[in-house]
């Protein structure tokens, strides 16, 4: 056997790049949580053939000064956390530090950046992770990251690529998962010069869903407003009569990020018992937000897997938040109460918490009798 050698800091980024950037979409995924993260308010997404041939993210967020940026391409730099002890509490989308320097070592990448107090802006290239250019340039404030070539000198890689139009879709699924994410967030995706997508950013979630899923389901959905001690499920499912032949259009996010929960999933689902037809989903936007220290975040940046520490109130949480926001959409929990001070309305809806009392009373016994196997 060969001797043994520590390998240069371009193969172990390679070797990264391998985990973390399998294609297109996983390059846009990453520029993205970025620009996000850096508190952009709008961002533009343009691919050329697949995203493969271009791949540029512009944000109007922080930008990035002057004499970091060399420092964002190494591996293991974020401005993000400092210590072990912070990754218990991570508020931003990334945290890892090697996103940036795995891209460039499988790519050609042009940045411009500016920040609002730096005078002019500055531009950089870098080949296969390598700086070969840097210079002054006249730049709006915040980031823009052209990737050119991807994977041109990993032909291994390259070879795995799927038709352009295929990994287009891939690309367009992954910023559809983050508008959707971030309302707030004004999102634009152009394919081959063509607009795919344009979210208002208003902040309200309907607008979003009205932008990447159609007038349609938007008009099907009813909202959904939950909590379970310190967990809360905000967000919209499509109602009874509105279902789907498959589960494809069931999105959940936790803290912000998205995941694939068969937990949320038969929470979600468990919510329509007996008011689906076999073989039909539901349609979902649901948000779950609970204490950091309850989730692990701390799992493969690609994938999108997610450990909840105590995955029952999780189930409860969802499910009967739902259930309330179904109960409500069909009018059946309308309560007579004491009149409000204004004194003109006699009936009000329960509140998600008064729902809540009186849902897990009544439907306790059938609801854990008939749940459906967790992982
Ligand atoms: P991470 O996001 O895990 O910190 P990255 O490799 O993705 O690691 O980015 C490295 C650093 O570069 C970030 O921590 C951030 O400080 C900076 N950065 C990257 N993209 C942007 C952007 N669009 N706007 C502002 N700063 C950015
Ligand atoms: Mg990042």
């Amino acid at each position: 056997m060969a001797a043994i050698q520590v390998l240069d800091s371009n193969t172990i980024n390679q070797i990264a790049a391998g985990e973390v950037i399998e294609r297109p979409a996983s390059v846009v995924k990453e520029l993205l949580e970025n620009a996000i993260d850096s508190k952009a308010t709008a961002i533009t997404v343009e691919i050329q053939g697949g995203g493969l041939q271009t791949i540029r993210v512009t944000d109007n967020g922080s930008g990035i000064v002057r004499e970091e940026i060399p420092l964002a391409f190494k591996r293991h730099a974020t401005s993000k956390i400092r210590t072990a002890s912070d990754l218990f509490q991570v508020a931003s989308l990334g945290f890892r530090g090697e996103a940036l320097a795995a891209i460039s070592s499988v790519s050609r990448i042009d940045v411009l950046t500016k920040t609002a107090d730096a005078p002019f802006g500055t531009s950089l290239h870098l080949e296969a992770g390598v700086v070969t250019e840097r210079g002054e340039a006249g730049c709006p404030n915040g980031t823009t990251m052209l990737v050119r070539d991807l994977f041109y000198n990993t032909p291994a890689r390259m070879k795995f690529m799927k038709r352009d139009s295929v990994e287009a879709s891939a690309v367009l699924s992954t910023v559809q998962r983050l508008a959707l994410a971030h309302p707030e967030v004004a999102v634009r995706v152009l394919r081959d010069g063509q607009e795919q997508l344009s979210t208002p950013g208003d902040g309200k979630l309907l607008s979003a869903i009205y932008a990447v899923m159609g007038r349609q389901t938007a008009q099907e959905m009813t909202p959904v407003d939950g909590s379970w001690d310190k967990l809360s499920v905000t967000g919209f499912v499509t109602r009874p009569a509105a279902t789907r032949g498959t589960r494809g259009s069931q999105i959940f996010f936790v803290n912000g990020r998205h995941v694939r929960s068969k937990l949320m999933t038969a929470a979600l689902e468990q919510a329509y018992r007996n008011q689906l037809l076999q073989g039909r989903f539901p349609a979902c936007v649901l948000h779950l937000h609970l204490p950091e220290h309850l989730v692990d975040v701390n799992v493969h940046p690609a994938k999108t897997e997610v450990r909840f520490l105590r995955e029952q109130e999780v189930f409860d949480c969802v499910h009967y938040g739902v259930l309330g926001a179904l109960e409500q959409a069909s009018g059946r929990v309308q309560m007579k109460l004491k009149p409000q001070n204004d004194g003109n309305s006699a009936f009000r809806t329960m509140s998600a918490a008064e729902y809540r009392a009186a849902a897990a009373a009544l439907l306790e016994a059938g609801l854990r009798r008939g749940r459906v196997a967790r992982h």
